[in-house]
């Protein structure tokens, strides 16, 4: 008898229910939308760390617009109305549902107090919409169709190598490959190149796949659920057929998308996908502290960390989940939560410190209560005002903290956060965590 049987006897005893993290059914969530109390936690910045008056808020999506329905409180109840069939799709619950990055900052808000799935809900309430004909948003539907037809994000008709310049060594076959990502290859072609050039300055072999496609971070964020499992599906086949052992990505989604949903779609534990997945974070942290990268050029700017929620509080790995819930909806067997504790923080912490000549200073909202740039998972796209709000927002941060440059690890933050400046015309520059390591190694 453990020791929970033996404290509370009968009542651990009482009727248990099954427990699925199954995003497929709203209904595997209907005891975390019930029990959500709207204490609005996943609203505010947690209280023991509260950054004070100026920066409180986590939820960009409630902060653009003050109605409770647009925080994660306000989807539970949606979700709740809809799976009880008391709410249909409007056009106006539909905006609701996709005005939202899904950038977690809710679940682990809530999960300081509660241990509820907010951010499982709400992928779940997202793969609902999508099955009764309700979702996703025009603009998502056709980054689908371009990747249906191009392989691409953009519906690009260019190769995808076209960012590959003839100084980068890349090898036919080695035990590393490097999954460039839509962005990289078309949009942000210089933070490919400097991801392959770390590669080459350390030292490592790398190769590229002879057909890269794009990840499907869209296709499965917007809910299209069967689209992005068979997405995952080929993909998944294509790094088998590599043979590597260790597959590197340079954009956080893409990061988030291969470690933790590619396995939730095909209900396997991270661990079991056959080949390890990391971001340019942990392989650069790695070969410096390896001795293998050195950084020894000086970078003089005074610059800050921007955690994108992909590399922070939504990369924990995934591992598939079935149990019982019972008395006071203990779940058994026990279960350490996803609380974004696996993040990327002090890998990128190491590194920026490390760059001679720079001055490093934190942001006000770091690690996983860092605050969404907006641009990821399909909003910027569906939501343009919404992502130029939530990236102008951050960017008073950034001013606060007297920063000149803001670094990220997320090609879609940056072209986001690059916008916000330009609009702005603020004097702050923004670079990407592989451009800012390159700069500072001797070549
Ligand atoms: S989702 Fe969680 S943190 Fe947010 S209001 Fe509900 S119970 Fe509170
Ligand atoms: S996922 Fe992010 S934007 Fe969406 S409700 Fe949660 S905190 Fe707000």
């Amino acid at each position: 008898m453990s020791v929970i049987d033996k404290k509370f006897g009968d009542r651990y005893d009482t009727p248990k229910t099954p427990v699925a993290f199954d995003v497929t059914d709203l209904n595997n969530f209907y005891y975390d939308m019930q029990h959500c109390i709207k204490c609005k936690g996943c609203y505010w910045v947690e209280h023991t760390y509260s950054p004070g008056m100026n920066f409180p808020v986590r939820c960009a999506s409630n902060l653009w617009n003050d109605f409770d329905a647009y925080g994660a409180m306000g989807k539970m109840r949606i979700g709740l109305g809809v799976q009880d069939g008391k709410l249909e799709w409007t056009d106006k619950l539909v905006e609701i549902l996709y005005a939202c990055t899904l950038c977690g900052a809710c679940d682990v808000g809530c999960k300081r107090n509660l241990d509820l799935e907010v951010e499982l809900t709400l992928e779940a309430l997202r793969i609902k919409a999508v099955k009764e004909g309700a979702g996703p948003m025009p603009a998502q539907k056709k980054i689908a169709k371009n990747i249906e037809l191009k392989g691409n994000h953009f519906g690009n008709s260019e190769p995808r190598l076209k960012w590959l310049t003839k100084d980068i060594k890349v090898a036919d076959k080695a035990d590393v490959v490097y999954f460039v990502g839509c962005s990289s290859a078309y949009a942000n072609p210089e933070i490919a190149q400097a991801t392959a050039k770390i590669f080459n300055a350390a030292g490592t072999s790398f190769m590229l796949m002879k057909d890269e496609k794009c990840c499907g971070n869209t296709v499965y964020s917007v809910g299209m659920y069967d689209e992005a499992k068979k997405i995952a599906q080929e993909n998944i086949a294509a790094v088998k057929a590599t043979g590597a052992k260790t597959l590197v990505t340079s954009c956080a989604e893409c990061y988030r998308m291969w470690k933790v949903d590619y396995p939730k779609l095909l209900d396997i534990s991270t661990e079991e996908l056959g080949f390890e997945v990391i971001h340019l974070i942990e392989f650069a942290d790695k070969a410096v502290a390896e001795g293998k990268l050195k950084l020894t050029k000086p970078v003089d700017m005074r610059f800050t960390y921007h955690d994108a929620c992909s590399v922070s509080r939504l990369c924990d790995p995934w591992k598939p989940y079935k149990g019982e819930r019972g008395w006071m909806g203990m779940i058994y067997p026990g279960l350490l939560r996803r609380r974004g504790r696996h993040g990327l923080y002090k890998q990128s912490r190491n590194l920026l410190n490390a760059i001679p000549g720079a001055e490093f200073v934190e942001l006000i909202r770091v690690r996983e209560n860092s605050f969404c740039c907006g641009g990821g998972r399909g909003t910027k796209e569906a939501f343009p005002e919404f992502a130029q709000f939530a990236a102008n927002h951050r960017m008073e941060e950034v001013k606060a903290v007297g920063a000149e440059v803001l670094v990220s690890a997320c090609p879609w933050c940056k072209n986001n956060f690059a916008q916000s400046a330009k609009a702005g015309d603020e004097n702050i520059k923004v670079m990407d965590i592989a451009e800012i390591i390159l700069a500072a190694v001797e070549i």
